[in-house]
């Protein structure tokens, strides 16, 4: 008898994962394919990296793309969107996970600086998500799944254009959340401490000392709670901490 194919909570979902090519994103990426989902990754500079993410996700059995997109370009971002519906179908899952970490203090912190982390990071997840709604909404089903920080909560280590983002992004879900929650569509934030990825590793105040668990935490702890948030219908407005004891308020 021919063995039945087990079914996946994420089958038949298409997910775009924004910076899917390294560090958290890559995690999430695979996540949501080993959950099931078609997933498309894009990214900015690391082709090679990205590529390699697509085949993992293709050798899970799943359909990947790796398209180039800088999410801060509106034109880049609909012409990426575009092509992922080509290939994939409409966007069912969308990972605002693509972020830059430029250490900056009060005191060097230019106006530039401000512009570039404030269009990655925040500018960058409105756009993408812009671009995505129409797909989510025609089905009337949708997942929103935003990366904040502590440092929205606390300030951190970075800069205050970075926590600045990082706050941002917690709004802009509360937003979603509340004018698309009738329509099947969620909106969630995830808000990660330190974690262990090449960002991390160039920010030399991020040490395992300064987490109450006493270490940073991994990309797949990161990963496990978006799957967890892109199988859930009932979660929508909230930022999941994951940060290994880190208490913000
Ligand atoms: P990472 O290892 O530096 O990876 C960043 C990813 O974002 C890369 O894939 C990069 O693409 C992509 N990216 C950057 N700018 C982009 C742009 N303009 N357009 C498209 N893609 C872009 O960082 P990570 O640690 O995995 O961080 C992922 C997210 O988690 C970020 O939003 C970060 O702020 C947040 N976060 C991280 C930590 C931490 O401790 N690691 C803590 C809290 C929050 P390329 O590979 O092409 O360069």
């Amino acid at each position: 008898m021919a063995e039945q194919k087990k079914s996946l909570p994420l089958n038949g979902k298409t997910a775009l994962v924004t910076g899917g090519g390294r560090g958290i994103g890559r995690a999430i990426a695979c996540a949501l394919a080993e959950a099931g989902a078609d997933v498309a990754i894009v990214y900015r500079s690391n082709e090679a990296a990205a590529y390699q993410v697509r085949d993992a996700i293709r050798s899970l059995g799943r359909r990947g793309v790796a398209l180039h997109c800088d999410v801060s370009r509106s034109a880049e971002v609909s012409a990426a969107v575009e092509g992922i519906h080509r290939e994939l179908g409409a966007i069912s899952i969308v990972v605002n996970n693509a972020g830059i970490a430029q250490m900056r203090t009060m005191d060097e912190i230019t106006e530039g600086d401000w512009d570039e982390v404030l269009a990655v990071n925040l500018k960058g997840a409105f756009l993408v998500t812009q671009a995505s709604l129409p797909g989510m909404r025609g089905a009337r089903w949708g997942r929103i799944i935003s990366i904040s920080s502590v440092a929205a909560q606390v300030g951190g280590v970075v800069g205050m254009h970075y926590a600045a983002s990082k706050a941002g992004i917690i709004g802009l879900t509360h937003y979603y959340a509340a004018y698309l929650a009738n329509e099947g569509i969620t909106a969630n934030a995830i808000a990660p401490g330190a974690i262990d990825t090449e960002m991390a590793a160039a920010l030399p105040l991020l040490k395992p000392e300064s987490v109450p668990v006493g270490r940073l935490g991994t990309a797949e702890e990161i990963a496990a709670v978006a799957v967890m948030l892109a199988c859930n219908g009932y979660i929508t407005g909230q930022t999941i901490n994951v940060n290994g004891g880190r208490y913000p308020g």
